[in-house]
């Protein structure tokens, strides 16, 4: 009776095993590849992600497709079946206006970029990388007038990662966050009484930090027996299939946030990840329903769970006997108080939550400046450090910490960056909706049980994957539609607690 979605679900399945393979292969090159390994590596990915591409656009995947939709058509519209469909439908349509031909030549410059981007970025030399960021911007430019008409040049690139979203919204939202954050910073930094933070900053053996990671995640619900950590430049999280799901985090011997937190945020990827339903796997419906959402889940881990009081009355204590000759002598809230300190500092990944936002709001200036084309990749880093003084009041010393910073651009994500600051806003609209699910949320926590936590997104979030677009999945769990009131009420309360501002 479903012979045609069953012969849908095997085409999907041969074209996930080529993106999972690719996958592979891309996990292997950021971790343990010799560096001359590099080149033929390139072709590699290309030709894999080529035959997937040729795979999914194919006439064959588009008659089996036609076939499927008649026949599940009576079937309930939340049932995996119809949303499979429609899913791979919204796919087809997109594949079909990209060549493939420009396929395998972005994720061949897209490789031989992001090589180059580790080596100007230990040079800290931006000349360096030009050249191939030159090669990534024309290669965007070119996929966007695959979509034309459009009502802005960056909007295909945003569809990309968060469907249905619009380069108006994210301006509208952004607009009304940015006065208040820059108030809330102003706030901190003229009324605030100080923090100190120093003692993050010492020595901490990186074996140690290695492990208390490790427990922090397994602790969460992060799967080692499905997932497992190794060490990156960049951390990131990539899956295989719902039952291979792996993170990676960053050591830094002098700092203990960079790998703690690191390693939670991408532990609460990686939980989404294995969180899918076992009926989706081998289809693209495991990559989560868009990066807004998927940063939802790690931004909740890392800051909503990780950055919390409950949390750390829990595993503070634990903390502490690791590393006593650091933190022994220190007590919780100042510790509490030094893990959320506000920094006008340099580095997104490590930004707090009060100026995140600030860093994403001049990546999306920048891109989509760059994609109108009102400014050239060559003044990328004399725009950069314009803005960050605008916003942030500092200067980088070089590249490195400035305009070289992120991985993104390198691997041609273009359009990425603002989906993690409404990864921040959904993150606190799904979480008063937690509290209200889960009255005792925070004595939970405060004992170091998530297991509740974890079941209520497993149920309204993970096991969908992409089987609702983020904004329909946010309304259907939230009762409304996206919002920065919740995020920046949070952000308002607790550091006004942290800062006593009241
Ligand atoms: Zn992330």
């Amino acid at each position: 009776m479903s012979d045609k979605y069953q012969q849908l679900r095997e085409l999907l399945g041969e074209i996930f095993d080529l993106e999972a393979a690719s996958a592979v292969l891309h996990w292997d090159q950021r971790t343990y590849m010799p560096p001359g390994g590099n080149s033929v590596r390139a072709l590699q990915i290309a030709t894999l992600k080529r035959l997937a591409h040729e795979k999914f656009t194919s006439d064959e995947l588009g008659a089996t497709l036609e076939a499927a939709k008649a026949e599940v058509s009576s079937l309930d519209p939340d049932s995996d079946e119809v949303r499979v469909v429609q899913k791979v439908e919204r796919d087809f349509d997109r594949k079909r206006k990209v060549p493939t031909k420009w396929v395998s030549e972005f994720f061949r410059i897209t490789a031989l970029t992001e090589h180059a981007w580790v080596k100007a970025r230990a040079n800290a030399d931006f000349a360096q990388f030009q050249p191939h960021l030159e090669e990534v911007v024309e290669l965007r430019r070119q996929y966007i007038e695959f979509f034309a008409p459009y009502d802005h040049p960056y909007d295909p690139l945003l569809d990309y990662f968060e469907p249905g979203m619009k380069t108006s919204e994210v301006k509208a939202v952004f607009n009304e966050l940015r006065p208040r954050q820059v108030d809330l910073v102003q706030d901190i930094a003229e009324r605030g009484t100080p923090v100190d933070g120093s003692m993050l900053h010492q020595p901490f053996d990186e074996g140690k930090q290695w492990d208390f990671g490790v427990e922090v995640a397994k602790a969460l619900g992060y799967d080692f027996e499905r997932g497992r950590q190794d060490k990156t430049i960049h951390p990131f999280t990539i899956g295989f299939g719902v039952d291979d799901v792996r993170i990676t985090t960053r050591f830094d011997p002098n700092y203990l946030g960079t790998a703690l937190f690191g390693t939670m945020h991408e532990a609460g990827h990686a939980m989404y990840g294995q969180g899918v339903s076992p009926n989706l796997d081998r289809t693209n419906l495991i990559e989560g329903a868009s990066l807004g959402i998927h940063e939802s889940q790690s931004r909740m881990m890392e800051n909503l769970v990780g950055r919390s009081r409950p949390f750390w009355v829990a595993f503070y204590p634990r903390l502490q006997e690791v590393f006593p000759s650091q933190l022994g002598e220190v007590d919780l809230e100042s510790f509490y108080r030094a893990i959320n300190k506000v920094e006008r500092s340099l580095i997104r990944v490590e930004a707090d939550e009060a100026t995140y936002n600030l860093h994403i709001m001049l990546r999306f200036e920048i891109e989509t400046a760059l994609m109108e084309g009102k400014i050239s990749v060559g003044e990328l880093p004399e725009i950069w450090n314009s803005k960050m003084e605008e916003y942030l009041g500092i200067l980088p010393p070089d590249d490195a910490k400035g305009v070289l910073q992120d991985v993104h651009w390198s691997s041609g994500y273009i359009g990425y960056f603002p989906t993690y600051a409404l990864g921040n806003l959904m993150a606190s609209q799904l979480w008063i909706k937690i509290e209200e699910d889960i009255p005792n949320l925070s004595r939970q926590i405060e004992r170091g049980e998530f297991g509740d936590l974890l079941a209520w997104l497993r149920e309204n979030i993970h096991q969908h994957g992409a089987k609702f677009e983020p904004m329909e999945l946010l309304q259907r769990v939230t009762g409304s539609g996206l919002s920065a009131e919740p995020y920046m009420r949070y952000l308002r309360n607790k550091y006004t607690d942290i800062y006593k501002l009241s």
